[in-house]
């Protein structure tokens, strides 16, 4: 058959229920391989049989005999934890969307690419905490990696057909996230449910939270650097909190590339999915003399920390993307928890990245997988200390 074999890591989260969205409209078009998840079990068996997915896995043990009867009669394998979605990632696939949140996503990010299936990346985290690892690894099996991140689709898209060397910078947008109009003394004090509330875009909690950070734009030009290979002095940041325009290329003759769309994921995810056809999708058209305007501001420095952050992670190179990105999960799993306060986020973050930038030895590892954990645990650690030296 002419069937594409498509898995979905991170299949019960928000951009994984976006992919399964597209590809349900359009079953008979694909061999659905793998679905993953993790606590929502009810959700990833509901999706599996729907799907008709070979092969079910929920990244806890303690779920798989719930999982197990959810699936029994159907016909579906039933697999648990953190190896067997690493074996899943194997299994022959075209394509291969990941979309776990977090540094779990980078291992069957890899095993997906060495099994040579085109990887639709929407864990920004797999490229700050390995980029050269993940792109290498994509260069070595001939496997391509296509962007999922909205701002990465739009300059992805931005950039066909044009020559790289011409390209002068990058401008990824930002929204500014839920607090970008709160007067700055009020930050510290905000809550979780108050930074859990996206204006514009419906993701995950922790993106979303991490969106009221910047954070999230943080990740994001590493991400630019480490995919496209711009350097960091190429990639800039503004605010635009229509959330309508999400990247623009310039280019040496002075012309400005914007793409523009509504703030629905399903576009950039459709879009990795038919590239390099494009196909109708369901998001909205926009409506421009209706949105009238255009507004543009320079992102705050004090107001978002974690930009600043992001300048020095990619001056530092190497495991520091990892160490970076590790702490901020640590930083996020306690705010989220209620131990330390919107701001301290980044604070903890800074005193991490401070804290080990003298192990010369852990920061001057080579990047392999084992390096990258190892860094990865260091950060966790280390982020731990800081946050236990809090009052
Ligand atoms: P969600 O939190 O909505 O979903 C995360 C998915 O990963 C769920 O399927 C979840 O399972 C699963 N998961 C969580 N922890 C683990 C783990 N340790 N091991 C295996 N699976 C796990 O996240 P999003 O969909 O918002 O984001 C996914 C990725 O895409 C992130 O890297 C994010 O930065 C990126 N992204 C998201 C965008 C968005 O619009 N949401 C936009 C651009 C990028 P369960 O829920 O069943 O526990
Ligand atoms: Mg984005």
């Amino acid at each position: 058959t002419s069937q594409r074999r498509v898995s979905i890591f991170g299949a019960t989260g928000s951009i994984g229920q976006s992919t399964i969205d597209l590809i349900a409209r359009d079953l008979a078009a694909y061999d659905v391989v793998a679905l993953t998840g993790g606590h929502n079990v009810a959700l990833l068996a509901r999706d599996a049989i729907r799907l008709n997915a070979d092969i079910a896995i929920t990244a806890h043990e303690e779920h798989l005999p719930a999982l197990r009867d959810r699936l029994s009669g159907s016909g579906i394998e039933a697999a648990a934890g953190e190896a067997a979605i690493e074996e899943a990632a194997t299994r022959p696939a075209d394509w291969v969307m990941s979309a776990i949140v977090g540094a779990a996503g980078l291992l069957p990010g890899l095993r997906a690419l060495e099994a040579r299936a085109t990887l639709a990346l929407a864990n920004k985290e797999s490229l700050v905490t390995a980029g050269p690892l993940i792109m290498a690894t994509a260069k070595a099996h001939h496997a391509r990696i296509l962007p999922v991140d909205s701002e990465h689709s739009a300059v992805f898209q931005g950039l066909a057909g044009e020559n790289l060397a011409a390209v002068e910078r990058v401008i990824i947008t930002a929204s500014g996230g839920a607090f970008r109009d709160w007067p700055l003394e009020k930050l510290a004090h905000a809550t979780l449910a108050q930074a859990s509330a996206h204006p514009n875009w419906d993701m995950g909690q922790r993106i979303t939270i991490d969106s009221a950070s910047m954070f999230n734009k943080a990740l994001e030009v590493i991400e630019t650097k480490e995919y496209f290979g711009f350097r960091a002095d190429q990639i800039e940041v503004v605010v635009h909190p229509q959330s309508l325009v999400h990247a623009l290329v310039g280019f040496n003759d002075g012309a400005l590339m914007a793409h523009l769309g509504a703030p629905d994921m399903r576009h950039a995810i459709g879009y990795a999915l038919h590239w390099p056809d494009r196909r109708t999708l369901p998001v909205d058209r926009l409506d421009l003399a209706q949105i009238a305007t255009l507004e543009f501001r320079a992102p705050d420095e004090q107001r978002y920390p974690a930009l600043r952050l992001a300048r020095e992670v990619m001056a530092a190179g190497g495991l520091c993307g990892a160490i970076f990105n590790a702490a901020k999960e640590e930083a996020l799993d306690s705010f989220i928890a209620g131990r330390i306060g919107f701001m301290d986020m980044a604070d903890v973050v800074e005193q991490v990245l401070t804290r080990l930038d003298a192990d010369v030895t852990l920061m001057q590892g080579a990047m392999t997988l084992d390096n990258v954990r190892a860094a990865d645990q260091m950060g966790r650690i280390t982020a731990q200390q800081v946050i236990g030296s809090y009052p």
